[in-house]
Parts: structure tokens; C-alpha cells; sequence
């Protein structure tokens, strides 16, 4: 099987008259069926671009971007629009609820828009709400919603259609600290538990003890990649890098043990 992603010298150019900025320059890496990686790095530093390439919604200025051994790059607008659907999940920053449907219906109607509302997706739709801490607000309307609901509403729609690739920009921007750790457990385990592909941007480094790598961007290039745990511990706790077994920081168990 092919990675689920791969990128290979992807360059992003951005031009405003006679000015032009290379937002990606040059990045090159692949995902497998079952990791869940986190995207860091400053801002600006090219990582919301990334993403918006790697989910199909913007064409890099060269280089090739493959989901499960098809080239996205090369595809025509409807067939990528299409493939989106049925293989990619995203969220990002501005989240786009539909302002009359209830937090159940929102999520109710990426089922429709891809002909699988039934008895079963809606029992999983409600399963996910319920995991991502929204059981008292099924009902409710958007507006009726705080910025962190309205976010991790956004968060279950992206999940629901099952898609091999989910993409998250920034999930916890909005959130409190412990539901920002709720809302990442929770997607690492949908990502894990079925044995999807995950990309999650963060600037929050504390959220990376939930995810099997890191990858850090510098001005639109990949500075490095970190996978051992020990390396994961002491980015999310500078305070962790005595080397302290993961028990002892009441870990239950390294996210990169297989
Ligand atoms: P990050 O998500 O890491 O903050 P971005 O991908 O948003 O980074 O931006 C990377 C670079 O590209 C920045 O210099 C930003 O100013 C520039 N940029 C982003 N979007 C656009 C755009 N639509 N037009 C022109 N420049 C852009
Ligand atoms: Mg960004």
C-alpha cells in the first residue's frame, strides 16, 4: 500500500504584484494509515497553507501531493472535489457551521451530501458528539454555541463521512486547556482506532504528547522531524527533558509504542 500521503517537493508561491512569497518551499513528506502527526512551527511559517494543500482546497506552484497513491496535483477541479469528499476530512481556523441547522443537523447533513444518512451514521454522528463533550448541545444552534463548541462541532462534522485523511488546522485554538487535551485524545483515538491518517497544526506544543510524530516548518521548509518519545515528552515540557520515563509523568503509555 502506498502512504496515505505524500508530498514531494511541494512549493507554494504566493504573488501581489510585483512581490511574490514561497509560503511552502519545498516540502517533502508521507503519512501512513494509522499515525497522527502535528504540524508546529511560527506563524507564517507556511503551515495553514500546507494543510489547505494537502486537503486539494489550493494547487501548489509545483512539485506533486498524492493521497493513497493518487496525485491530487494532477487531477481535473470536479474530480478533486469529489475524491475530497469521500477521502478527506478538514477543519479549519473559520469553521462555517450552518447558522439554522442544530449541531446535530449540521453534522447530519455531510451525511446527506454524501448519500449515507441512515440509521447507523447517525448513531456514529451521535457517538462522536457525545466523545467530543457536546451531549447536552445536540439540539442547539450554532449561535447558541460557545467558540470551542462551535469548533469541535466543526471537528465531528469532518469525521463523519470516515475519511482515510483528517486534517485539522489549529482544533484548540479556542479551547481551555483541558478540553483542548479532551478534544486532541479524541482525535488521535478516531485516527488510531480506525486506522486512518491525521494531520493536526498546532502552535500549542503541550499537544503534541498525543501524537505518533512531529513535523516543525521554518519560512515554508520542514526544519526538522521528531518521532522518539523522549523527543515528543521534552517539546511538550521543556521540563521533561531529564529523559523521565513517560510513567512518571502519569502518562499512560508512550504514543509511539506500536
Ligand atoms: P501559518 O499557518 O504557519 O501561520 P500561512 O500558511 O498562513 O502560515 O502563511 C505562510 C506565508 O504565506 C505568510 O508569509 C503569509 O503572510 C503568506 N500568505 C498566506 N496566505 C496568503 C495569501 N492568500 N496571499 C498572500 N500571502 C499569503
Ligand atoms: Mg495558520
Amino acid at each position: 500500500m502506498p502512504p496515505t500521503l505524500e508530498t514531494n517537493n511541494v512549493i507554494k508561491t504566493y504573488r501581489s504584484g510585483s512581490s511574490s512569497v514561497n509560503a511552502v518551499d519545498g516540502v517533502s513528506f508521507g503519512i501512513q494509515s494509522g499515525e497522527f502527526v502535528a504540524l508546529v512551527g511560527p506563524s507564517g511559517s507556511g503551515k495553514t497553507t500546507m494543510l489547505a494543500l494537502v486537503a486539494g482546497l489550493l494547487s501548489p506552484t509545483s512539485g506533486n501531493i498524492t493521497i493513497r497513491g493518487q496525485d491530487l496535483t494532477t487531477m481535473k477541479d470536479r474530480e478533486r472535489v469529489a475524491f475530497r469528499r469521500r477521502n478527506i476530512g478538514f477543519t479549519f481556523q473559520a469553521n462555517n457551521l450552518v447558522p439554522y441547522l442544530t449541531v446535530t443537523e449540521n453534522v447530519d447533513l455531510m451525511l446527506r451530501l454524501n448519500n449515507e444518512f441512515n440509521a447507523e451514521s447517525r448513531a456514529r454522528a451521535r457517538d462522536i458528539l457525545v466523545r467530543l463533550g457536546l451531549e447536552e448541545r445536540l439540539n442547539a444552534l450554532p449561535r447558541q454555541l460557545s467558540g470551542g463548541q462551535k469548533q469541535r462541532v466543526a471537528i465531528a462534522r469532518s469525521l463523519i463521512n470516515q475519511p482515510r485523511l483528517v486534517l485539522a488546522d489549529e482544533p484548540t485554538a479556542s479551547l481551555d486547556t483541558e478540553r483542548a487535551f479532551q478534544v486532541v485524545q479524541t482525535l488521535a483515538e478516531l485516527v488510531h482506532e480506525e486506522n486512518r491518517a491525521g494531520i493536526m497544526v498546532t502552535h500549542d506544543l503541550r499537544m503534541v504528547q498525543h501524537v505518533d510524530r512531529v513535523i516543525q516548518m521554518v519560512d515554508g521548509q520542514v526544519e526538522k522531524e521528531l518521532t522518539s518519545c523522549e523527543d515528543l515528552a521534552c517539546l511538550a515540557d521543556p521540563a521533561n527533558c531529564a529523559r523521565i520515563p513517560r510513567d512518571a509523568l502519569g502518562l499512560e503509555e508512550c504514543p509511539c509504542a506500536q
